[in-house]
């Protein structure tokens, strides 16, 4: 029987139908599309059995799969490493064309030049797409063709483009369900994927608060951000319709958008960043990491109740208010000294929305030792952030019910380990 001759749609993060750009592409091909989502084994076997994303994925990835039933059409699910999976795809059909969009992350993009190598060798042409952010790679650079380093700049920059473009960026036609490959593909169970359902699970994105963003943002008890992080992360919702809603509606909350493509284009073009300070000069730090006073960070029991509490609603919930984030990330960094590394792996374990590019980033920010970062001088006050942010303690008492009863002392004392930090700090630069 002679192999069909198709096109393949691969998912990676942008699970959607609506404003998907390699997508569009590859339903503009004369070949029908399948598209495809692997569940890669080289990422899979490093998380829980109840991966609270993987679950996110799995239903994201069944809901699609349900719209496209009724065109005799289906999503293909394979698990396996990736190049696996396509030298059997290759087998099995008679591949005319690859579409995908890009993903900016080192694994990722070393994932992809195997496949393109793979494809390259059959002779199959693969396109890859700009989707995951409005500005990627080189968009947006220095006059002297350098990347930036600095946020201002960057965001000015990428306004000036923005409103450059701003005709050019508008979100792709729908799609027609008619053009993709008839069969139906057998979607299989969580299980047979090695997992099970987790019973956290991801918010839905509320955007009804974002007028008074710039007002409301820091404060946790309100409950007023967006929760997009991860629909962000995984593709849910579509960058380009969120940053042309988001410049007419509040410029604050589109610079957190910036912020996020701030450090994507901070880790493509500094990818060691992930395992490096971003500035060496901070590289002499001797940091304490001691191991039992980072489990007690990790459960929130600093004695600190801003801390704790964000690190409970993290354990509970795979979220934690962006405010709070820092809070604890500069109490690990600076009071607790425990090297940012350690947290960042905690936070990846933990967070729903964890994007290596963000997390790295902020935790270099708030260790002081990243690309614009705070100054190691300065040494977040928890008591004082949560007298600033949580005044009447609403949010420390939704994750700490016990907190009326008498709270634990806290673990080490604000003004002595400020002086530890900072003196520590400076015993450690290296002075170029
Ligand atoms: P909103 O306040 O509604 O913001 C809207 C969107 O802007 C967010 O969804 C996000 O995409 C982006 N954004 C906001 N703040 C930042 C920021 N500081 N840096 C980059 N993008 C931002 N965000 C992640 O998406 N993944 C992470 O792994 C991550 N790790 C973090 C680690 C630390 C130590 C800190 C301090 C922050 C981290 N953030 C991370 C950034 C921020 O805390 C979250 O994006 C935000 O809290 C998500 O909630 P929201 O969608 O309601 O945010």
């Amino acid at each position: 029987m002679s192999r069909q001759k198709v096109s393949f749609f691969w998912f990676r993060r942008d699970l959607r139908w609506e404003d998907n750009t390699a997508l569009w592409h590859a339903l503009q091909s004369e070949f029908r599309v399948i598209p495809l989502f692997i569940f890669d084994t080289a990422i899979l076997n490093e998380l829980p059995q109840n991966d609270a994303r993987v679950t996110f994925i799995y239903q994201t990835l069944q809901n699609l799969h349900q719209q496209l039933l009724p065109f005799q059409s289906s999503i293909l699910i394979q698990k396996g490493t990736v190049l696996e999976v396509w030298n059997s795809l290759l087998e099995e059909f008679d591949i005319q064309g690859l579409f995908f969009n890009k993903d900016y992350e080192p694994f990722a993009l070393e994932r992809d030049s195997a496949v393109l190598k793979l494809f390259s060798e059959k002779g199959i042409p693969v396109e890859s797409y700009k989707d995951h952010v409005i500005f990627e790679e080189n968009d947006i650079v220095k006059s002297d063709g350098l990347p930036y380093t600095v946020y201002t700049p960057y965001k000015n920059k990428w306004l000036t483009e923005f409103e450059l473009q701003k005709n050019k960026l508008q979100p792709l036609p729908p799609i027609s369900f008619d053009n993709f490959y008839k069969n139906s593909f057998e979607f299989p169970s969580l299980e047979s994927i090695g997992f099970t359902k987790s019973t956290i699970q991801v918010q839905k994105p509320n955007l009804s608060n974002i007028t008074y963003y710039h007002q409301t943002r820091d404060f946790p008890a309100l409950d007023t951000t967006s929760y997009l992080s991860p629909h962000l992360r995984f593709g849910t919702v579509s960058i380009c319709k969120l940053a042309l809603w988001a410049v007419q509606k509040n410029v604050t909350f589109l610079s957190e958008l910036i912020w996020r493509e701030f450090f994507i284009q901070i880790l493509f073009h500094f990818p060691n960043s992930v395992h490096q300070n971003f500035k060496s000069a901070y590289d002499g730090i001797q940091w304490r990491n001691n191991e039992s006073e980072f489990k007690q960070w990790c459960q929130g029991n600093t004695g600190y109740p801003l801390v704790d509490a964000g690190m409970r609603q993290l354990n509970q919930t795979g979220y934690m208010h962006n405010r709070v984030r820092m809070v604890v990330a500069s109490f690990l960094c600076k009071h607790l000294l425990i090297n940012w590394q350690w947290g960042e792996a905690y936070f990846a374990e933990k967070l729903l929305d964890f994007e290596l590019a963000s997390n790295v980033g902020n935790w270099q920010w708030a260790a002081g030792t990243g690309c614009d970062a705070a100054p190691y001088f300065r040494v977040f006050n928890p008591e004082i952030q949560q007298q600033k942010f949580d005044p009447k303690g609403v949010y420390i008492r939704k994750w700490i019910p016990e907190f009326d009863l008498g709270y634990a002392a806290p673990m080490v004392a604000h003004a002595f380990a400020r002086d530890r930090a900072i003196a520590t700090y400076k015993a450690g630069i290296i002075l170029k």
